[in-house]
């Protein structure tokens, strides 16, 4: 499938790039992404990957939009209060470029489900907000091999990893942070300085074209951190937990 006259103009900035080029957009314009949450990281996240013209892209999100979004939720506006999430970032993201395919599930997938969903999945971008769907994302892109670009923001802090489940007998989210029951962690409950999940978010986008054009550093292994108070960035590695119950075996 070749490029349209439009398309070579619409991505002519970085397909000058010799990262990208014509071969690269063509990956793109191939690829599906699944976006899961589609708040504070989502927004951003998905909006960079729809206009550098990733072909499909899934959002996932059974949430309706609140008032309380709209500091940080990007996509939306005050008209769209009391809508779908997804139904409104669809339409949002379709504006900006109506090239690609954008499909939207309302829902809260489970393991099984998201196991569904990957069975035709290049990447997942994890852009929820709690630690038990982190956890269910995890153990599904592992059994699925599916690449995951994982992230999350709170209060002034950020923090993401990439999971090259596609390619790696690599540690995985489990290693990092075990599952513990009730965690309450949220912007929710601890609040959330806008621009730190706009950052966290783009950097997913970043880190998810990297995957898709297979180019740039491997990161699988190393969690990035940012301090948004310093503006210090830094890349503390860890290994797999030999006794890992998702992917020790
Ligand atoms: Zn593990």
């Amino acid at each position: 499938m070749s490029l349209s006259r439009d398309e070579l103009i619409r991505y002519s900035r970085q397909i000058k790039l010799e990262q990208v080029g014509i071969q690269g957009q063509q990956r793109l314009t191939e690829a599906h992404v699944i976006v899961l949450g589609v708040g504070g990281l989502g927004c951003p996240a998905s909006s960079y990957l729809a206009s550098a013209g990733v072909g499909r892209i899934t959002l996932i999100d059974p949430d309706q939009i609140e008032l309380s979004n709209l500091q940080r939720q990007i996509l939306y506006s005050n008209d769209n209060i009391g809508q779908d999430k997804v139904s409104a970032a669809q339409q949002r993201l379709q504006q900006q470029n109506p090239e690609i395919e954008i499909t939207t599930l309302c829902e809260a997938p489970d393991e099984a489900r998201l196991i569904e969903l990957l069975a035709d999945a290049d990447l997942l971008l994890d852009c929820c907000d709690n630690f038990a769907t982190r956890h269910a994302v995890n153990r599904a892109c592992r059994r699925t091999q599916t690449a995951l670009v994982s992230a999350a923001g709170v209060r002034l802090e950020g923090q993401l990893a990439v999971f090259r489940f596609d390619r790696h007998r690599a540690p995985c989210y489990h290693c990092l942070f075990p599952e513990v029951a009730g965690d309450t962690d949220t912007c929710a409950a601890a609040g959330i300085l806008a621009p730190v999940v706009g950052i966290l978010g783009a950097m997913q986008a970043l880190e998810a074209l990297k995957v898709l054009l297979e180019t740039g550093a491997d990161r699988h292994g190393k969690l990035l951190c940012f301090d948004a108070l310093s503006s210090q960035w830094r890349d503390l590695a860890f290994n797999a937990d030999p006794s890992c119950p998702v992917c020790s075996n």
